[in-house]
């Protein structure tokens, strides 16, 4: 277990050099502008630390004592951010909510590392579409082109450890930072090529594309909880449960086109590769997450995948959330009756989901204020299937912003007070409807379920929609 002290006093981090016995041994503390909400939470991996609660100048400060070096995050509710912490660091952030990822600024001693990670969050985030546009090229351009986006940053990290003492620990965390966020691209490439060009099999690589899965620790527990190794991770399995399936239960050069049968590939490829027990277990979570949701669908078949799932993890916690799951899954079958579900109107009144749904064929969409690309997005999709299908009421629910600020956007985009609700309890309605992606709807007709796990860009009209 993580052991950790709080100092009760945020003072006496002033008076440290005098009293530096009592002194706390890290401190991270700052000023977050336009707060969204009045905590300030800090985990290590999925383990809840401490909260602190911002004062009048939303201002916090944690002080920390004998905690294990290594990744944290800090979660100032609807976002979040890593944290890299080790003994002796003294760290002050800056931050602006209306630009969370963009304004945060990390000060003091330990603060160059963080402030790496967070530069390379943004440089791979708006590398994205360059490298989807590199895709179509050919193996060898593909791998100079990504070779030499991936120099700059070794540069520019080479510059950062001439000027600091990086412990031995802290530059593997910074490499990660480089490594997997490029190395996944690789993962993805003949994935991604075969759909740009149209080829009709996967495109011939040679050893020498993949020569840095060599080098790959395929049993990190320290990384397990960083999302750029994990995704790499996901994708390197997937990646190896496509050619292993094409090798060993191929006809004509297609892998088998089920996704059970893949799931399948992928939990045995996990079972026999990865040995660290937690990161086994988090992977297991993941693929069996990752086909319910895909597939979900309630059948013989999916109950013995369940089954497997559980054989093979040792986490009691996953093994209950997947058979949650799979009983939402079950519940949210068409022709069910919708959860209970309770969602705000504008004037602050309690609604049922089911009353909102009531003698009318329904269409439920999800949208969050901290990602406005996406709220535009479907405002405007949504503006158009109203005009196209009027048998059809659409209706927004609003998760993971404040109440205040969600009736702020209500008024400056116009929006019909109508049709639009604020979900409360973020938890409950995503597990009750299971949202798992922020495109996702819910087609209802008079309180029952048509289909739970439509897309809104893929909507079409469900049969008979006349009530
Ligand atoms: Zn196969």
């Amino acid at each position: 277990m993580i052991r950790f002290l709080l100092c009760l006093s945020i003072f006496s981090i002033f008076a440290c050099s005098e009293k530096s016995r009592e002194c706390p041994s890290v401190f991270f503390g700052g000023e977050i502008v336009n707060p969204t909400s009045d905590y300030v939470v800090l985990y290590r991996n999925d383990s809840y630390i401490d909260s602190v609660r911002l004062d009048e100048g939303n201002r916090f400060a944690f002080n920390l004592q004998g905690i294990e070096e290594g990744l944290y995050h800090f979660d100032h509710s609807p976002e979040l951010q890593y944290l890299y912490l080790q003994e002796g660091d003294s760290i002050l952030i800056r931050l602006n909510t209306m630009e969370f990822d963009e304004s945060l600024v990390f000060s003091g001693k330990g603060s160059a590392i963080n402030n790496f990670l967070i530069e390379m969050f943004l440089i791979h985030e708006q590398e994205e579409p360059l490298i989807y546009s590199y895709f179509k090229l050919d193996p060898d351009t593909f791998d100079k082109k990504i070779d030499s986006l991936r120099a700059m940053k070794v540069d520019h990290l080479n510059e950062l450890v001439a000027e600091n003492q990086f412990s031995e620990k802290v530059l593997t965390m910074a490499k990660a930072a480089v490594d997997y966020n490029t190395f996944i691209h690789k993962e993805k490439y003949p994935f991604y090529h075969k759909k740009k060009t149209g080829e009709e099999t996967i495109h011939e690589l040679t050893g020498e594309f993949y020569d840095y899965r060599e080098t790959l620790d395929l049993n990190n527990t320290e990384l397990a909880y960083f999302k750029p190794y994990f995704d790499f991770i996901k994708y390197h399995f997937s990646n190896l449960s496509y050619m292993n399936c094409m090798k060993y239960c191929s006809t004509e050069n297609k892998a088998v086109h089920d996704y059970l049968h893949f799931s399948k590939h992928n939990l045995k490829l996990v079972d026999s590769l990865v040995n660290e027990d937690e990161l086994r277990n988090i992977l297991f979570r993941n693929i069996a997450m990752d086909y319910l949701l895909t597939e979900h669908e309630a059948s013989k078949e999916c109950q013995i995948f369940i089954d497997k799932f559980g054989s093979l993890s040792t986490n009691e916690e996953h093994k209950e959330e997947i058979a949650h799951l799979y009983e939402g899954i079950q519940s949210l079958q068409p022709n069910s009756n919708l959860p209970e579900l309770t969602v705000t109107t504008v004037d602050n009144r309690k609604v049922s989901i089911r009353d909102i749904s009531k003698k009318k064929n329904t269409v439920f969409y999800f949208w969050t204020a901290s990602q406005k690309g996406h709220f535009r997005n479907v405002l405007k999709h949504v503006s158009k299937l109203r005009k196209k299908h009027p048998e059809y009421k659409f209706v927004g629910i609003s998760l993971k912003t404040s109440f205040p600020q969600w009736q702020a956007m209500l008024s400056e985009h116009d929006l019909d007070p109508e049709s639009q609700f604020y979900g409360e309890n973020f938890k409950e309605i995503q597990t009750g409807l299971i949202i798992d992606d922020l495109y996702k709807c819910v087609i209802t007709k008079d309180t029952v379920v048509v289909d739970a796990f439509a897309n809104l860009y893929y909507f079409k009209p469900k049969k008979s929609p006349k009530i």
